[in-house]
């Protein structure tokens, strides 16, 4: 009988690493070493030829960069990982790589910006058809494949309307069709859902939010088979992106990896506590939290994740005046873009992110004047709702002009 796989908070901790082999050293050294020597010509030969596994240069592999894409791939449940110097860096290399003039890829109706502008203004300036369908509606998906259809891409759940996919359902249809499957997963982190073991080819991540943790790096990753990470690996990251991490912020991944668990129940406690406080306010309209019934995919996303995830957005009555008024009130709260800190960080697309879109534009892509974006942090519940409830109090007086 084989042993008891480890729980993964065990294997976020020790996957891939003996201590006895490193001198004792509870915490894995950091190699920064750029290149790698060889014994002899014969054994150099034979590492080119990739008949003999061992380091070249650290754009290719590096010992730190492959400890922590071991532990990224056991948790993910891949074969293999590669790491990047950011998130953007795991997309576009993953799709560089496996994409090519007069292929066609369908994506999600909602995506990380430079996301879709990656897809727009990179891609489709090479000759890659980019098609968006909702899919949320995994039937809208059968009638959208064409025979040059390689890649179906999304993100759940997605920005900011914490959209649910169903990865299963749209992974049958694609596997039916042969097209692979890449889902974004940052949002969830492995802790909470792990699309690969519900029929996905490949998962991208930018470490940056939850992986990393700590708001002080940034990073990205892919979770694949060996033959795809390998193709990814030897194409979109050593030869169409050199986007190579640095061996210091894979150090940062597997310091933040090991206290994961930890932070993914309490961002889950907290923006649960946080949705269902704001959903009782009256300055909020409405709440988009998959955690909450009112979610009309509550059911998809209890099935689909372990919990409900640390992100949530809120529509203010009021519009643009009371989501400036609201951020502006904000004392603890952190006015910033980015998600899975300590800190919880509030976005106003309105008037950041999306602020040089004419508000017509924001409506097209789903984002309104009074929208703001929270990442619950890891601070304790009382001091986060009572800042939200002094914002929300300043947010709903009305203006002076108005009122008069
Ligand atoms: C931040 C983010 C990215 C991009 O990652 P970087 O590390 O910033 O390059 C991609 N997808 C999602 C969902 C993100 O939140």
């Amino acid at each position: 009988m084989s042993p008891r796989p480890a729980d993964f908070a065990t294997r976020a901790i020790h996957h891939g690493y003996r201590a006895e082999e490193n001198q004792g050293a509870l915490v894995p050294p950091i190699h920064v070493s750029a290149t790698f020597g060889f014994p002899d010509s014969a054994s150099a030969a034979a590492c080119f030829a990739g008949e003999r596994p061992g380091y070249i240069y650290t754009r290719i592999a590096n010992p730190t960069l492959d400890l922590l894409e071991q532990r990224i791939a056991a948790l993910e449940q891949a074969e293999a990982a590669v790491a990047f110097a950011s998130g953007m860096g795991a997309i576009t290399a993953t799709l560089w790589t496996l994409l090519s003039p007069g292929d066609e890829i369908l994506v999600d109706t909602t995506l990380y910006g430079c996301t879709f502008s990656f897809l727009h203004h990179g891609l489709a300036r090479f000759g890659v058809r980019v098609r968006h369908v909702d899919l949320t509606r995994p039937e809208a998906l059968a009638e959208a494949f064409s025979p040059a259809t390689r890649i179906v891409y999304f993100e759940t759940p997605a920005n900011p309307n914490m959209r649910i996919v169903d990865i299963a359902a749209v992974a049958e249809q694609a596997k039916a069709r042969g097209a692979l499957v890449v889902v974004d997963n940052t949002y969830c982190s492995p802790f909470l859902q792990r699309p690969l073991t519900l029929g996905a080819d490949i998962v991208v991540h930018s470490a940056t939010k939850y992986l990393g943790g700590h708001g002080d790096l940034t990073a990205g990753l892919v979770a694949t088979s060996a033959e795809l990470a390998t193709r990814i690996r030897m194409e979109g990251l050593k030869d169409l992106t050199g986007a190579a991490l640095s061996p210091h912020d894979a150090h940062g991944i597997l310091r933040g990896l090991k206290t994961l668990h930890l932070r993914m129940e309490r961002h889950c406690d907290n923006a649960q506590a946080i949705a269902e406080w704001l959903e009782a306010h009256p300055a909020v309209a409405s709440v988009a939290f998959p955690g909450l019934a009112s979610h009309p995919q509550h059911a998809l996303a209890a099935r689909q994740m372990d919990r409900f995830g640390g992100m949530l957005a809120f529509e203010l009555h009021g519009g643009l005046l009371a989501g400036q008024r609201f951020m502006d009130a904000l004392e603890l709260i952190t006015r910033a873009v980015s998600l899975g800190d300590a800190e919880t960080l509030a976005q106003h697309p309105a008037s950041m992110t999306h602020s040089t879109y004419s508000p017509e534009q924001r409506a097209a892509h789903g984002i309104s004047e009074g929208l703001i974006r929270l990442s619950a942090g890891l601070e304790h519940i009382d001091d986060i709702l009572a800042d939200l409830a002094r914002a929300l109090d300043f947010a709903a007086v009305a203006p002076l002009s108005v009122a008069a």
